[in-house]
């Protein structure tokens, strides 16, 4: 048995939030050169052609990287508490 969804090109399936065809709206390639080799990237950007489906998905894609920033803001905000508490007990170490 072949599973024909996933041998399909991912911009040929159909979209999975609302079913509508995909296009693909940008295309670029990306040279990588390493030590001993060059290779060649492509890139592409696949947008839903159903554009209130597009602009909820990019909606979506902000608010969750502003989450993540609210995460990682959060995080260094504890650490930096951390760290200064753990001054502050060797502070008072060094005291007695
Ligand atoms: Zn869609």
């Amino acid at each position: 048995m072949t599973n024909r969804v996933s041998s399909m090109p991912y911009e040929d399936q159909p979209c999975e939030r609302c079913g509508s065809p995909k296009r693909i709206s940008k295309k670029w390639t990306e040279i990588l050169t390493t030590f001993h080799s060059t290779s060649k990237l492509e890139h592409m950007k696949i947008v839903c052609t159903n554009s209130v489906c597009q602009e909820a998905f990019e909606e979506n894609l902000k608010k969750d990287a502003e989450k993540r920033d609210v995460v990682r803001l959060a995080k260094e905000e504890k650490d930096k508490l951390r760290k200064a508490n753990s001054l502050l007990k060797s502070a008072a170490r060094a005291k007695n």
